[in-house]
C-alpha cells in the first residue's frame, strides 16, 4: 500500500516543468537539444533592477517581510495597475506571492469548497487544472479549437455556468495559444457573467506586455465586474525574472485577505531582496522593456514564416506572449520515421527523440490536436529546430 495521499497520487507533474526537465537531461547526457518546451524569456533581468537587488543585500535586507509583500511594494502595485489597467486598487487589496502560480494556488484554496467548479477557457495554462483538482474543486473545460482561433463565445460560456461555478479564470494573452481578447470580446462574455454575480473572476494576465498589436484589456475594467475579480500578475514573463520568483493580486478585500491567511501558513512573505527589486520594476515605464518585446516579434514572425512551409502545421498568428500552438492532427493515424503518431503526446515525444526538438504536447493544456514551441530562444534556435522538424517529419 502507498503512502501517499491519494490527491498528491492523482496530480499529475507539471508537463511543462517536467518537458523542460527531460530536455535539460537529455542535454547533460551530451544530447544537442534545442528547448522550445518551457516558457521563460531567454534574456537576462535588466541591469537597472538587479543593481537594486545588488544594493537591497548590501543594505542588509534579510528579515522575513510583511506576509502580503512590503507596503512600498503593494504602493507601486497599485501604481502600475493605475497606470498601465487604469484600475484603482489600495494596498490593503493587494498580496505579492511567491509566483503567479502561488497567487493562484492561494486564490483556489481559499475560494473552493469540494465539487466546486471551475471553469476553464481551452486551451488553459496546465496548472489551473491541477491546482483545481487538488483542491477538490472541478475544472470544466469550455473548449474551443483551432477553427474559432481559440477562442470561446459567450453561448459556449452560458453553457457552461451551473449552480456549483465558483470561479472562472481567463488567461489573455494566452499560453499556449498567444490569442489576446479585445475589448469588444470580453465586453460580450461580461454580458453572460453579470448575470451570475456569485461567480470569481480570476484574471491572469501574466503576459500582458508581451503583445503585438491588439490592446490588453482586463476583466476587472469593466465596472460591474471589478468588484469580484481578482487580477493576477507577476514579474517572470514581462521582466525576464522567472527565477526570481514574484507574483501579485489585486482585488477584492474579503478574496486577498484570506490569500494572506492561506499565505502566512504556507510560506510566508517571499523573498525580500525579490520584492526590493520589484519596487524598481514596476515603477519603471514599460517602455524599458520593450526591446525584448521587439525581439519576440521578430522571433513570432520567423517561427510563423518557417512552420507555414510544413503542410501538416496549422497556427493562430498569436497576439502576445511567446508560444506558437500548431494543430497538428493532420499527423494522427501516420506513420513517422515507423512510428504511428496517434495524439499530440506521440508527435511530441517523437519530435524529442528523432528531431531533438523539446515542445510540450497540448494534452495537458486542453487541446489534444495540437503541440505548444515557445520561441523565446535565439533565431539560430529557431531556425535550426524547424530545420530539424521539417526533415523528421516531411
Ligand atoms: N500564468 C501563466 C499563464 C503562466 O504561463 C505562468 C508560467 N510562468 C504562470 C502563471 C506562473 O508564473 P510565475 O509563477 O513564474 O509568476
Ligand atoms: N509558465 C511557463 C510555461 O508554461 C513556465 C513553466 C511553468 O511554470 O509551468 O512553460
Amino acid at each position: 500500500m502507498t503512502q501517499l495521499s491519494q490527491k498528491v497520487l492523482d496530480l499529475p507533474e507539471s508537463a511543462t516543468l517536467a518537458m523542460a526537465a527531460k530536455a535539460r537531461l537529455l542535454k547533460q547526457q551530451g544530447k544537442d537539444i534545442i528547448s522550445l518546451s518551457i516558457g521563460e524569456p531567454d534574456f537576462n533581468t535588466p541591469e537597472f533592477i538587479k543593481k537594486t537587488a545588488i544594493e537591497a543585500i548590501e543594505q542588509d535586507y534579510n528579515s522575513y517581510t510583511p506576509v502580503d509583500g512590503y507596503l512600498e511594494l503593494r504602493e507601486a502595485v497599485c501604481k502600475k495597475l493605475l497606470r498601465d489597467n487604469q484600475l484603482n486598487y489600495n494596498p490593503d487589496q493587494v498580496v505579492v506571492s511567491t509566483g503567479a502560480k502561488q497567487c493562484l494556488a492561494n486564490l483556489i484554496l481559499a475560494l473552493v469548497n469540494p465539487g466546486d467548479e471551475v471553469l476553464l477557457p481551452c486551451p488553459y495554462w496546465v496548472s489551473y487544472s491541477a491546482i483545481s483538482s487538488l483542491n477538490t474543486a472541478k475544472p470544466v473545460l469550455i473548449s474551443s479549437s483551432i477553427n474559432n482561433r481559440f477562442k470561446i463565445t459567450p453561448e459556449d460560456l452560458k453553457k457552461h455556468i451551473t449552480s456549483k461555478t465558483k470561479i472562472i479564470l481567463f488567461n489573455s494573452p494566452n499560453n499556449p495559444s498567444g490569442i489576446v481578447y479585445s475589448k469588444r470580446e470580453f465586453e460580450a462574455l461580461a454580458k453572460v457573467l453579470k448575470a451570475y454575480p456569485e461567480i470569481i473572476i480570476i484574471s491572469d494576465e501574466i503576459y500582458e506586455h508581451i503583445n503585438y498589436g491588439v490592446p490588453h484589456f482586463s476583466l476587472a475594467n469593466v465596472p460591474e465586474l471589478y468588484s469580484r475579480t481578482v487580477v493576477v500578475n507577476g514579474l517572470s514573463k514581462a521582466f525576464a525574472m522567472t527565477g526570481w520568483r514574484l507574483g501579485y493580486m489585486a482585488g477584492p478585500k474579503w478574496i486577498v485577505k484570506a490569500c494572506k491567511k492561506v499565505q502566512g501558513q504556507f510560506t510566508s512573505g517571499t523573498n525580500c531582496i525579490t520584492q526590493r527589486a520589484a519596487i524598481t520594476a514596476l515603477e519603471s515605464s514599460p517602455k524599458s522593456i520593450s526591446y525584448m518585446v521587439d525581439a519576440f516579434r521578430v522571433r513570432r514572425k520567423l517561427i510563423l514564416d518557417l512552420l507555414s512551409d510544413i503542410p501538416g502545421f496549422k497556427t493562430v498568428p498569436p497576439d502576445g506572449a511567446f508560444y506558437v500552438f500548431p494543430d497538428i492532427s493532420y499527423y494522427f493515424g501516420k506513420k513517422i520515421q515507423g512510428v504511428k503518431i496517434n495524439s499530440a503526446n506521440d508527435l511530441s515525444m517523437l519530435l524529442l527523440e528523432k528531431a531533438n526538438v523539446a515542445t510540450v504536447s497540448g494534452t495537458p493544456f486542453g487541446q489534444d490536436n495540437c503541440i505548444r514551441l515557445s520561441y523565446a530562444t535565439s533565431e539560430s534556435n529557431i531556425k535550426e529546430a524547424v530545420n530539424r522538424i521539417t526533415s523528421v517529419i516531411t
